[in-house]
């Protein structure tokens, strides 16, 4: 049987849009890696919070941090944000995300729609009628002016209404359910292909524009990827909206954003998750990475296999040392990324007793096999397939770290 790798996913082929800041220049597209993003929570017009969270999202990952920009007050702080970032050596590109009064404030505010790297525009509250495609064209003609990429970005939730009255007339005649759900997908497709395609006649580069059209269900966001990638060459910015928190956002998101990114669809990904009380708004972050490298197709951090542990399991070290293990390569992983290179790659069991701890230690690069119950309080090791040695004492937890730094540096 042929085995089914990263290698066997074919991308598709898209245009490569580059979101540059400075010497940083993120490629979305024409088969780069697919890239991690994630936006802030905070008030954009508060310039030092916002720099928090914008250094806290890209330490953690994010290729690219979108922000809000809403308010005049907001257009005018993204100069500062972008000027203290740069200082602080932080060079995530920013991009500008604008509803209702994208026109004015790009058109008002010239340092703002010079400092951000992209701007994502939802043809959708752009305006009615004549309206929305002349404050579509201003916003266009802005991107243009300044050479910077655009995301035209659709929602379910604010879709173009003339639109979407236009194809349900057209359709009307059909039988429920089939045409609403045929129309929705038809009205999110065109709407988002329409819109860059008069972008392009605008003078806007196909190689300047990423196109979404995000919605709550994970079986409508496959349908109307599907289709969308079928339609056009725009490169694809995938996301299931609205996904929720804790595990059911997470499952939602990966089941979605999984089989797209299996057919080869998609080239940056955000994870929406709506944190709970105290949660990280990294966490987005770390789960679409975690769900590229489980795909094998990026590596971002060295990942711990670990077992679930059952009745055999002895003791809570077991999980304590899994869950430690992964934040302890986690928090080494700025100070390794530039020394090491490829050690993200390195992958590290822990397994809770020796029916099969020792079997998958030996197939990763360190393994450790903690004693089930009934069994000998010895702890063996393994590094890249060999028995090295065996820990005993109290501090297991820390000389197993030090073999890691050990393999990592030798
Ligand atoms: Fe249980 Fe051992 Fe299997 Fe872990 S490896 S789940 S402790 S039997």
């Amino acid at each position: 049987m042929k085995p089914v790798t990263a290698a066997s996913i074919i991308r598709k082929q898209t245009y490569g849009v580059a979101v540059k800041n400075g010497n940083n220049a993120v490629c979305i597209g024409n088969n780069a890696p697919v890239v991690v993003q994630s936006m802030t929570n905070t008030d954009t017009s508060d310039i030092e919070a916002t720099v928090v969270q914008v250094r806290e999202l890209a330490k953690a990952g994010s290729e690219l941090v979108r922000v809000t920009v809403n308010t005049p007050e907001a257009a005018k702080a993204i100069p500062a944000i972008r000027e203290q970032l740069d200082q602080s050596g932080c060079d995530v590109p920013l991009v500008g995300d604008f509803h209702y009064n994208g026109h004015l404030l790009l058109t008002q505010f010239p340092e703002c729609a010079q400092a951000l790297s992209k701007y994502r525009i939802n043809p959708g509250n752009v305006g009615q009628g004549v309206k929305r495609d002349v404050h579509f064209a201003e916003m266009i003609s802005v991107a243009c002016r300044y050479d910077k990429p655009v995301r035209i970005g659709v929602n379910w939730g604010s879709l173009d209404q003339g639109l979407l009255e236009r194809l349900m007339d057209e359709n009307s005649w059909r039988m429920d359910p089939w045409p609403v759900k045929s129309v929705m997908y038809e009205a999110l497709v065109s709407s988002a292909i329409e819109s860059a395609d008069k972008a392009v006649e605008l003078g806007l580069p196909k190689d300047h524009i990423v196109l979404s059209c995000k919605v709550s269900d994970v079986q409508d966001l496959v349908a109307v990827y599907r289709e969308l990638s079928c339609r056009c060459q725009y490169a694809l910015h995938l996301g299931l909206t609205e996904a929720g928190g804790g595990s059911k956002g997470i499952v939602a998101s990966v089941a979605a954003l999984s089989v797209l990114l299996q057919e080869g669809i998609g080239d940056t990904i955000r994870i929406s998750l709506t944190p709970g009380p105290g949660e990280a708004r990294t966490r987005e972050v770390i789960v679409a990475q975690e769900l590229l490298q489980t795909m094998g197709m990026r590596s971002f951090v060295p990942l711990v296999v670990s077992c679930p542990g059952c009745g055999r399991t002895s003791s809570d070290l077991f999980q304590k040392l899994a869950a430690h293990t992964q934040d302890f390569l986690r928090e080494q992983m700025p100070f390794w990324k530039r020394r090491f290179p490829g050690v993200e790659k390195m992958s590290v069991a822990v397994m809770g007793c020796i029916v099969n701890g020792p079997g998958e230690s030996r197939h990763a690069n360190i393994g450790i096999s903690l004693p089930g119950s009934g069994e000998s309080p010895a702890v063996p090791v393994f590094v890249d397939g060999k028995k090295v040695t065996t820990l005993r004492g109290d501090n297991i937890a820390g000389q197993f770290q030090e073999i890691i730094l050990e393999y990592v540096e030798t």
